[in-house]
């Protein structure tokens, strides 16, 4: 008899990165992926970008179909893991099946957080998380319907810069009083809310949804505690929760804030199971709660990390946390990650051009963001890196070559800023 292998649950971008690692890793055994949805893994960024515009689909494989061949795994499509026994080391499906497993990875994503009043499945109402769902809303495009998104968050603005683009006019509901005020410094914020409105969006910012009522036509009207709209397509883009259950009715450890809790090693409570991806909340170096992020990287980081620790080879060193969204003609990259009290200074000019701004504390840069100026952002990653201070007033003067100075930056200079406590 073969041995049992290892079980992945979850069939998404970590799932496939990790089988592809165990594979680069030599591992030879046997692995079987359990997938919920019918597909086989697929990137999701494009969903709310090409897919929804482009006027072909975009191949959207995680690991190229000649590679994936190679990596030889048994995936179970349309299967659902239901059950986690950690004693008998065990996976129920939803079809009866038990699975045995000598590892189990939990990479079960995250699950779009639903509006009551807009429930997954009523018509003319989207949730964009599966390629199915990201179908069905560019089909629904194609009739250049009024839309209102629910939630400014990265996913919601993305969509409504592609469903401008397919010729729909736009609003944008948000409870916050500003775009992505907890990401973004507060000129970043202004950019992205004027670029919008210049683009057609209305936003209704500060904006409570209170009721939304079916008038004749599939018309629908929302109301707002600062107003009302009629849409003919709402989408919801209110935020994920990390897929989790699982693990917590087995018994594994899941942070306060949700998310299976891993070590930096991408190790469960349990020394038979590891997780990776958006499901999970990570204990990093340098952190002093667990984080969870639901980025591309962060997946594929972790899963690299995951199938490391599972065969004892050295894990590659934790990365910066890094992200990258299009709003519609632009880029947006951001490393490390924002934090209260961090202070901003910037190089460039929103108005006219790329743009950088180093969000510090005492001189020590530790977030990034990068608008049209991803190149920049890479060539002073290094100074995220070492976590020592810069001297930022050398970076915003246009004159200073940022690789030079990053350069001369390495290692650090002694800190310019006057700590808040004499000692
Ligand atoms: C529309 C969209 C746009 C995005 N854009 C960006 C972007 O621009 N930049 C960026 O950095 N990130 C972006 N992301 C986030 C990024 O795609 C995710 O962080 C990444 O896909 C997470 O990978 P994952 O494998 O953890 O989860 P997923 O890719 O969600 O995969 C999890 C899979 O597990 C399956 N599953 C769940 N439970 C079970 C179970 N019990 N049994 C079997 N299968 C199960 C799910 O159905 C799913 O297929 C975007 C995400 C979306 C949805």
């Amino acid at each position: 008899m073969t041995a049992p292998g290892v079980v992945i649950v979850g069939a998404g971008q970590a799932a496939a990165v990790a089988a592809h690692a165990l594979r680069g890793h030599g591992y030879r055994g046997r692995i079987t992926m359990l997938g919920r949805e019918r597909h086989k893994p697929y990137e999701r960024p494009p969903l709310s970008k090409a897919v929804l515009v482009a006027p072909e689909e975009p191949g959207l494989d995680v690991i190229a179909q000649d590679a994936w061949e190679r990596v030889d795994i048994d995936l179970r499509s349309s299967n659902e893991a239901v059950a986690l026994d950690l004693s008998a080391r065990e996976v129920r499906l939803a079809d009866g099946q038990v699975l045995p497993y000598e590892i189990c990875l939990i990479a079960t994503g995250g699950e779009a957080r639903t509006l009551a009043s807009a429930p997954p499945g009523r018509s003319h109402v989207h949730y964009v998380r599966t390629i199915d769902d990201a179908r069905r809303l560019r089909a629904a495009l194609q009739g250049k319907p009024r839309i209102a998104i629910l939630g400014g968050g990265f996913l919601g603005l993305e969509i409504a810069s592609s469903a401008m683009a397919a010729g729909s006019a736009v609003t944008v509901i948000e409870r916050a009083t500003s775009l992505l005020d907890r990401f973004l410094p507060p000129e970043a914020s202004a950019w992205l809310e004027s670029g919008l409105q210049q683009a057609g969006a209305r936003l209704m910012l500060g904006a409570a949804l209170e009721r939304i009522d079916i008038l004749p036509e599939d018309r629908m009207r929302l109301s707002t505690d600062v107003g009302e709209l009629e849409a003919d397509e709402i989408v919801v883009a209110i935020g994920l929760t990390p897929n989790d259950a699982l693990a917590r009715d087995a018994g594994l450890e899941v942070a306060a804030g949700g998310g299976v809790l891993v070590d930096a090693h991408c190790r469960t409570s349990n020394e038979h199971v590891f997780a990776c991806g958006d499901c999970t909340s990570q204990q990093r170096p340098g952190y002093e709660t667990p984080t969870r992020l639901e980025s591309w990287q962060n997946a594929n980081e972790q899963a690299r990390t995951a199938a490391a620790a599972m065969v004892g080879a050295t894990a590659p060193a934790p990365a910066v946390p890094w992200f990258w969204t299009d709003q519609g003609r632009h880029n947006i990259q951001m490393l490390g990650l924002p934090a209260p009290g961090l202070e901003y200074v910037r190089r460039g000019d929103p108005a006219t051009g790329k743009v950088l701004w180093i969000g510090h504390r005492g001189g020590v840069p530790l977030h990034g963001v990068a608008i049209d100026a991803g190149a920049d952002l890479r060539a002073i990653r290094p100074l995220f890196e070492q976590g020592k201070p810069v001297l930022l007033d050398e970076f915003q003067q246009d004159a200073t070559d940022l690789r030079a100075w990053a350069k001369q930056m390495r290692g650090g200079v002694r800190s310019t800023v006057q700590p808040p406590l004499k000692a």
